[in-house]
Protein backbone atom coordinates (compact mmCIF):
# COMPACT_ATOMS: atom_id res chain seq x y z
CA UNK A 1 0.00 0.00 0.00
CA UNK A 2 1.12 3.29 -0.48
CA UNK A 3 0.06 7.24 0.55
CA UNK A 4 -0.69 8.18 -3.12
CA UNK A 5 -4.43 8.64 -4.32
CA UNK A 6 -5.32 8.26 -7.72
CA UNK A 7 -7.03 11.85 -9.54
CA UNK A 8 -10.58 11.62 -10.05
CA UNK A 9 -12.58 13.69 -12.80
CA UNK A 10 -13.94 17.01 -11.44
CA UNK A 11 -17.18 17.81 -12.99
CA UNK A 12 -17.50 21.47 -14.79
CA UNK A 13 -20.90 22.97 -15.52
CA UNK A 14 -20.88 21.19 -18.83
CA UNK A 15 -19.80 17.59 -17.96
CA UNK A 16 -22.09 17.31 -14.86
CA UNK A 17 -24.91 15.68 -16.26
CA UNK A 18 -22.28 13.62 -17.49
CA UNK A 19 -21.03 12.54 -14.27
CA UNK A 20 -24.53 12.69 -12.52
CA UNK A 21 -25.66 10.09 -15.16
CA UNK A 22 -22.72 8.29 -14.25
CA UNK A 23 -23.87 7.69 -10.27
CA UNK A 24 -26.79 6.66 -11.68
CA UNK A 25 -25.54 3.87 -13.56
CA UNK A 26 -26.50 5.88 -16.81
CA UNK A 27 -24.27 6.85 -19.56
CA UNK A 28 -25.48 9.70 -20.46
CA UNK A 29 -24.39 11.87 -23.46
CA UNK A 30 -24.37 15.25 -24.82
CA UNK A 31 -26.29 15.93 -28.26
CA UNK A 32 -27.32 19.65 -30.30
CA UNK A 33 -30.35 20.64 -29.78
CA UNK A 34 -30.90 22.42 -33.41
CA UNK A 35 -29.51 19.46 -35.74
CA UNK A 36 -29.10 16.48 -33.07
CA UNK A 37 -25.51 15.82 -33.68
CA UNK A 38 -23.71 13.85 -30.27
CA UNK A 39 -20.63 14.76 -29.48
CA UNK A 40 -18.19 13.62 -26.87
CA UNK A 41 -16.77 15.33 -24.52
CA UNK A 42 -19.67 17.69 -23.63
CA UNK A 43 -19.29 20.65 -24.75
CA UNK A 44 -21.41 24.80 -25.27
CA UNK A 45 -21.37 24.86 -28.93
CA UNK A 46 -21.84 22.71 -31.59
CA UNK A 47 -19.06 21.57 -33.80
CA UNK A 48 -21.16 20.99 -36.37
CA UNK A 49 -23.98 23.66 -37.05
CA UNK A 50 -22.02 26.22 -33.97
CA UNK A 51 -25.67 25.92 -32.14
CA UNK A 52 -25.69 26.21 -28.50
CA UNK A 53 -28.58 23.99 -27.56
CA UNK A 54 -28.02 21.18 -25.82
CA UNK A 55 -29.73 17.57 -24.87
CA UNK A 56 -28.99 15.07 -23.17
CA UNK A 57 -29.87 11.61 -23.52
CA UNK A 58 -28.80 8.10 -22.04
CA UNK A 59 -26.80 6.19 -24.55
CA UNK A 60 -27.21 2.36 -24.37
CA UNK A 61 -23.75 1.52 -22.95
CA UNK A 62 -22.83 -0.68 -26.37
CA UNK A 63 -19.39 -0.02 -28.35
CA UNK A 64 -16.49 -1.56 -29.91
CA UNK A 65 -13.13 -1.13 -29.28
CA UNK A 66 -11.67 1.41 -31.97
CA UNK A 67 -7.85 1.41 -30.43
CA UNK A 68 -6.33 0.39 -27.14
CA UNK A 69 -2.46 -0.03 -25.34
CA UNK A 70 -1.83 -2.72 -22.63
CA UNK A 71 -0.08 -0.44 -19.79
CA UNK A 72 2.88 -1.87 -17.78
CA UNK A 73 4.67 0.80 -17.28
CA UNK A 74 2.53 3.31 -15.69
CA UNK A 75 3.50 6.98 -14.20
CA UNK A 76 3.61 7.82 -11.64
CA UNK A 77 4.15 4.11 -10.77
CA UNK A 78 3.39 5.10 -7.20
CA UNK A 79 -0.61 5.79 -7.54
CA UNK A 80 -0.97 2.56 -10.78
CA UNK A 81 2.04 0.45 -10.38
CA UNK A 82 -0.51 -2.37 -8.57
CA UNK A 83 -2.95 -1.85 -11.25
CA UNK A 84 -0.53 -3.46 -14.49
CA UNK A 85 -1.06 -4.77 -16.83
CA UNK A 86 -4.71 -2.69 -17.43
CA UNK A 87 -6.41 -1.56 -20.63
CA UNK A 88 -6.41 2.08 -21.77
CA UNK A 89 -9.04 1.68 -25.00
CA UNK A 90 -10.66 4.10 -27.55
CA UNK A 91 -14.13 3.44 -27.49
CA UNK A 92 -16.89 4.17 -29.84
CA UNK A 93 -20.21 4.15 -29.00
CA UNK A 94 -23.21 3.03 -31.04
CA UNK A 95 -24.76 6.24 -30.93
CA UNK A 96 -21.35 7.69 -32.88
CA UNK A 97 -19.28 9.22 -30.03
CA UNK A 98 -16.08 8.14 -28.97
CA UNK A 99 -14.65 7.89 -25.66
CA UNK A 100 -10.99 7.13 -23.86
CA UNK A 101 -11.77 4.64 -21.11
CA UNK A 102 -10.66 0.78 -19.55
CA UNK A 103 -11.24 -2.52 -21.05
CA UNK A 104 -11.66 -4.77 -17.71
CA UNK A 105 -12.94 -8.39 -17.24
CA UNK A 106 -10.42 -10.12 -19.25
CA UNK A 107 -6.67 -10.78 -20.24
CA UNK A 108 -5.33 -7.12 -20.97
CA UNK A 109 -3.59 -8.82 -24.03
CA UNK A 110 -6.49 -11.00 -25.26
CA UNK A 111 -8.35 -7.76 -26.29
CA UNK A 112 -9.00 -6.85 -29.99
CA UNK A 113 -10.05 -4.67 -32.71
CA UNK A 114 -13.93 -3.94 -32.90
CA UNK A 115 -14.40 -6.14 -29.72
CA UNK A 116 -18.03 -6.01 -28.82
CA UNK A 117 -18.12 -3.85 -25.16
CA UNK A 118 -20.69 -2.23 -23.18
CA UNK A 119 -20.70 -0.21 -20.16
CA UNK A 120 -20.30 -0.92 -16.42
CA UNK A 121 -19.54 1.44 -13.99
CA UNK A 122 -17.30 1.05 -11.26
CA UNK A 123 -17.03 3.24 -7.58
CA UNK A 124 -14.00 5.15 -7.46
CA UNK A 125 -12.04 7.45 -5.00
CA UNK A 126 -14.23 10.28 -3.24
CA UNK A 127 -17.60 8.48 -4.43
CA UNK A 128 -17.08 9.53 -8.39
CA UNK A 129 -18.34 6.42 -10.36
CA UNK A 130 -16.08 5.71 -13.68
CA UNK A 131 -17.77 4.31 -16.97
CA UNK A 132 -15.77 1.16 -18.23
CA UNK A 133 -16.27 -1.08 -20.27
CA UNK A 134 -16.25 -5.22 -20.62
CA UNK A 135 -16.70 -7.67 -23.28
CA UNK A 136 -19.81 -8.64 -24.35
CA UNK A 137 -21.48 -10.91 -27.03
CA UNK A 138 -21.84 -9.53 -30.76
ZN1 LIG B 1 -25.74 21.08 -34.25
Amino acid sequence: MNDFSKPVPVADSDSAPFWEGCRAHRLMIQRCGSCKTPRFPPMRTCPKCHSTETEWFKASGRGTVYSWIVVQHPVPREVYGQDVPYVVALIDLEEGVRMVSNVIGLDPHAIIGNMPVEVTFEEGQGGVVLPKFKPREA
